[in-house]
């Protein structure tokens, strides 16, 4: 288990540059001195270099929703881990839902870009999670190896090291609903194991993701297999999101 929470806000496509820059300065004044919680932001791409002038000397980390595996060249739309890196980005979600659901992203284009983030010294927050049919077809575990697969076959354990890895059922996502504590503790115990099973020796950062609010997240970083939370809609509520914060530093690792 990690020595730290960590707590990731998504902003997915919300914030662009002028409304990010005022949450984040909002932010950085009201948040906490932190003794045992990371905090990472994610704006979008366009807003990411405001985001990263108004956080400079807070304890907020930034990234990306997504980084390409190439350096440069015809790829219309994305973006190089280098250009990223030159405005101090230090991690970056990769597989997301959305990202699979409504932008054909695969395990295999997942992998690709993992690889290249780490390669490039960027940490790699990697999205995996069922829908609710594969849920209801029990086939949960098979889908979750399916995904995770191909990024452990082009991670070394050298690299491990700054692989974070989110469940995040994607019938929870956005929806209000969220896993039983028992499924949530059981699948982190059953990602810990294919993890183990590659032969990696780091302990892996597992955090859990899908509708997490300050009423339910108490309950939930109480498991001991979670080490924290990817947040989507709550991230941008500011007094939910400083309610989030205030509940990791509040809770014993
Ligand atoms: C997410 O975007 O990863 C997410 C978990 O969203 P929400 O918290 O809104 O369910």
């Amino acid at each position: 288990m990690a020595e730290r929470h960590l707590l990731i806000g998504n902003w997915k496509m919300n914030l662009g540059p002028t409304q990010a820059r005022e949450f984040a300065s909002t932010l950085a004044h009201r948040i906490p001195a932190l003794t045992r919680t990371d905090v990472w932001v994610c704006p979008p791409t366009i807003s990411l270099s405001a985001v990263c002038d108004e956080l400079r000397r807070s304890s907020i980390s930034v990234g990306a929703q997504n980084v390409h595996w190439a350096k440069s060249g015809a790829y219309t739309g994305e973006t190089s881990p280098d250009f990223l890196k030159d405005i101090g980005i230090t991690f970056s979600l990769l597989g997301h839902s959305e990202r699979r659901t409504y932008f054909g992203e695969t395990s295999e284009t997942v992998a690709m870009r993992t690889e290249s983030a780490l390669a490039e010294g960027i940490t790699a927050v990697v999205c995996i999670g069922e829908t609710e049919q594969e849920r209801m077809a029990g086939a949960t575990q098979k889908v979750l190896q399916e995904q995770l697969e191909p990024v452990f076959k082009r991670i070394e354990a050298t690299t491990a090291l700054r692989l974070v890895l989110a469940y995040e059922p994607v019938w929870a996502i956005g929806t209000g609903k969220v896993a039983s504590l028992e499924d949530i503790a059981a699948t982190h115990q059953f990602i810990r194991g294919l993890w183990t099973n590659r032969g990696y020796q780091c302990q892996p950062t597992i955090l859990y993701g899908g509708s997490v609010n300050p009423q339910n997240f108490r309950e939930i970083l109480g498991i001991k297999e979670v080490d924290g939370a990817l947040v989507g809609g709550a991230s941008i509520k500011l007094d939910q999101w400083l309610d989030l914060i205030a509940i990791a530093e509040a809770t014993g690792i």
